[in-house]
């Protein structure tokens, strides 16, 4: 079995950003203690009473905010944390592939970005496992999982439909689960690593800020240097990202 975390960053309504982003990872379940273990280890590391209650969330230590990461004063230091939650994903213990949506929101207006993001990850979830299964020859099954928060409703019905009804580039995603677990992120070192990785996807695509895309760019699912596991959903041509550069590559080679 196969695990995707995904978790968001950005708003989808607010109008001051151009961005939305749904991004995580895949990790074979037996690979997720490396995850937890890693994570733990670095909650026991900070000055604080109790490493069971921290929750690794980028925003929240990039601004300083809530228990425990307002008592660090110095922002550099907090960073630092943020950086080595990204190093965990480069773990090669975990095996991990990075899955990323970046939604340029105005350039696609009535439509629903989170939509956008979920059916495109679906259908990249279900041609890795696709791979797995034509590789290993046999059935390879997924489970995605989000942040409790997270849009349910929507994201069960349309991973329903997915299964039932296919996606709209025709995958009928029966190697999917039949609907995305929730989970409290509190409890969830999976979920907490997914929003780093989409944060720093955010800050990639919404502030042209490398810093921590640079740690994980080399962990998103490719396969002989072909990149499967991003997407850039824009109509500019300009754009010179990964998955635009690619995109283009691709329609020059066509004959
Ligand atoms: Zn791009």
């Amino acid at each position: 079995m196969y695990l995707l975390y995904l978790d968001d960053s950005g708003s989808p309504q607010n109008v001051n950003e151009n961005h939305f982003i749904l991004g995580g990872f895949i990790i074979p379940e037996t690979s997720l203690y490396w995850v937890n273990k890693n994570l733990d280890n670095l909650a026991e590391e900070l000055p604080t009473n109790s490493a069971d209650i921290v929750e690794f969330h980028a925003s929240e230590i990039a601004g300083g905010r809530k228990s425990p990461w307002e008592q660090f004063k110095n922002k550099q230091e907090r960073l630092d944390i943020l950086k080595k939650v990204l190093q965990v994903a480069t773990d090669s213990r975990n095996g991990i592939k990075i899955l990323a949506c970046a939604v340029e929101k105005n350039q696609f207006p009535g439509a629903d970005p989170v939509e956008l993001a979920f059916e495109d990850l679906c259908s990249r979830f279900h041609q890795f496992l696709q791979r797995k299964h034509v590789s290993n020859n046999e059935k390879a099954n997924g489970l995605i999982i989000l942040d409790e928060s997270s849009y349910k409703t929507t994201l069960q019905r349309l991973a329903k439909n997915f299964r039932t009804l296919g996606t709209k580039w025709g995958h009928v995603l029966t190697n999917i689960q039949e609907v995305p677990m929730f989970v409290d992120s509190k409890a969830s070192r999976g979920i907490q690593l997914a929003d780093h990785i989409a944060y720093s996807i955010f800050r990639r695509y919404e502030h042209a800020d490398l810093t921590y895309y640079n740690i994980i760019e080399g962990y998103f699912d490719s396969v002989d240097g072909r990149l499967h596991g991003l997407c850039h959903s824009t109509l500019k041509q300009s754009c010179t990202c990964p998955y635009c550069m690619q995109k283009k590559l691709l329609a020059l080679a066509k004959p």
